[in-house]
Formats: C-alpha cells, sequence, structure tokens
C-alpha cells in the first residue's frame, strides 16, 4: 500500500499530530518532536507521550507510518568543533525524543561545509557524529534526506548519500528519504517515464532502495538543477504531475512514508485525494 501523508502540526502537543493527520486523510506523517527553530526544548512528559500513543492508535498508524524531521539549527558537519558538538547533542535529544515516543526514524540533512572545509572533509565529520548519535541512542534509525544543494549543502548527489552510508557502522540504523523538489533542483530530472526510470534505478545502484525510508513529495518552484530549494503544491510546479503518477505506482514505493512539504495545507486533503487517484489499479 501507498502510504501518503503530510508534515503536520504538533501545536498544542504531540499527541495532535497524529490527530491532524487523520483528519486529512493522511496513511503517514511527518512532524517535528519540539520547536524547530530553537536548540533546546523541555523534555517531553509522560502525559505528552501517553496523547502521542492515544493519538497513535485513535488515528491507525503505526511507528513505521512516521518520519520525524530534525531541527532547522542542526549542523553534523560543522567545521568549527563548538557548534558541531552542540549540533551532536542537538541531534542526540532529537533521537531520544523519537525513541521516547516509540517512533523509530528520525529525517534530517546531512549538513554544510560554509566554504570553510573541502565537501570530502564535511561528509566525514557528518558520518561521524551520526555514527556517535547512534552509539547514544538505540532503536531509531537516522534517515539523511537528499537536500537541494544549496548554498554549501552536502547530500544533493547520490554519490554523497551513499558515501555517508559507507561510512556508518551500524548499517541496520541509517537510511535515506528522497525529496522530488531537492532531487530535481539537484538536477535529477523525474518529468518523463524514460527519465524517472534513469534517476530511479542510479538511486538503486549507488544508493540501493533497501535504505529508502521514506519520501518527501513536493512539487518545485525553481527548474531542474537551479540548486534552490522551494516548495510548490502538486501538479503547480516545474515538476508537474506526471512525477507524481510514476512515484504512485511505483512498486519500490510501498509501505514508506510519502509525506507532502508543499506550500498551501489547506490543499493537503485535496493533494492526498488526487496522488491516491494516480494509483492505476489494473497493473496488479
Ligand atoms: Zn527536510
Ligand atoms: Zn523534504
Amino acid at each position: 500500500m501507498k502510504r501518503v501523508g503530510a508534515h503536520v502540526s504538533i501545536a498544542g502537543g504531540v499527541g495532535n499530530a497524529p490527530l491532524n493527520a487523520r483528519a486529512i486523510g493522511a496513511r503517514a506523517f511527518a512532524m517535528f518532536t519540539k520547536n524547530q527553530r530553537q536548540w533546546k526544548s523541555r523534555p517531553l512528559t509522560p502525559p505528552e507521550i501517553d496523547a502521542f500513543h492515544q493519538g497513535m492508535a485513535e488515528g491507525g498508524f503505526r511507528a513505521d507510518d512516521v518520519l520525524p524531521h530534525d531541527g532547522y539549527l542542526i549542523n553534523l558537519g560543522h567545521p568549527e568543533e563548538g557548534p558541531r558538538q552542540q549540533s551532536l547533542e542537538a541531534f542526540i535529544d532529537e533521537l531520544e525524543r523519537c525513541r521516547l515516543l516509540g517512533l523509530n526514524r528520525l529525517n534530517f540533512h546531512p549538513g554544510s561545509h560554509l566554504r570553510q572545509i573541502s565537501p570530502e572533509a564535511c561528509l566525514d565529520r557528518i558520518a561521524e557524529s551520526v555514527n556517535r548519535a547512534l552509539e547514544a541512542v538505540q532503536g531509531v534509525t537516522a534517515v539523511i534526506e537528499n537536500t537541494a544543494g544549496q548554498g554549501s549543502n552536502l547530500g544533493f548527489a547520490f554519490e554523497q548519500l551513499a558515501y555517508l552510508i559507507e561510512r556508518i557502522e551500524d548499517k541496520s540504523r541509517i537510511g535515506v528519504c528522497l525529496d522530488t523538489c531537492h532531487a530535481f533542483v539537484a538536477g535529477y530530472d523525474l518529468r518523463d517515464a524514460a527519465s524517472y526510470a534513469e534517476v530511479m534505478a542510479g538511486f538503486g545502484s549507488i544508493v540501493g532502495f533497501s535504505y529508502l525510508k521514506g519520501m518527501h513529495l513536493n512539487d518545485s518552484k525553481p527548474d531542474l538543477g537551479d540548486r534552490v530549494d522551494r516548495h510548490q503544491s502538486i501538479g503547480k510546479g516545474k515538476l508537474g504531475l506526471e512525477p507524481f503518477r510514476f512515484i504512485m505506482n511505483d512498486p519500490r514505493l510501498e509501505e514508506i512514508p510519502l509525506v507532502l512539504e508543499t506550500i498551501d495545507e489547506t490543499l493537503w486533503p485535496e493533494e492526498i485525494r488526487l496522488l491516491y487517484s494516480l494509483v492505476e489499479t489494473d497493473q496488479d
């Protein structure tokens, strides 16, 4: 089954996230586990954790249907030791929050070299940070998101994702999340059947579908290869509807969260219905 959802709000408490997801007809969802623009948050309380479990049961969601996203300040590849350590501590805290909520994955952006160190040195720092974090918290998989490659952000090329995975000691707890907008603006064309097939085959051979733990379904305001991260509503951007038809009919993408991060959340119920309408039922 395809599990389409959206990155829903935790306003009023994390327990509201599964209820917000259910209300829009989602079969999966993403969420932050804390304020994504602050370094520190108070720990989750037992009543908040209970409310989350109750929401999960009411919404009919399994842990595998949830792809939490880490905060925006974290840079695990920061060239300076102080900020890198601060990022590592925040990342460990986020993994721990996921574990306390009974969740099993945490989606993160690899990091940025800030033009102070080489991309390779930055990737090495990221891998080392992830190894230390995975040692500190058990039971949660770190899920690397491919990026748009804006500024000095790394992780825009499949080879960079593979480079990171290669350096992670516990291969059972490293995964990848593919963002369609990021892939497209990083130069991966998905707009026709041939280009989609080629890009996905490349992903399969360079990274491997066994590592794919979720996708972000976003159309794109910028064009192919623009290296600018601006999401658009499904079918209204430079990607158009076709890539999403290929995704919804791709048997390699079953049972993983397929999460909308599109710009107009009032359209999410409609976008979820639209995506399910693209499934060609006669194929199987
Ligand atoms: Zn992201
Ligand atoms: Zn994304």
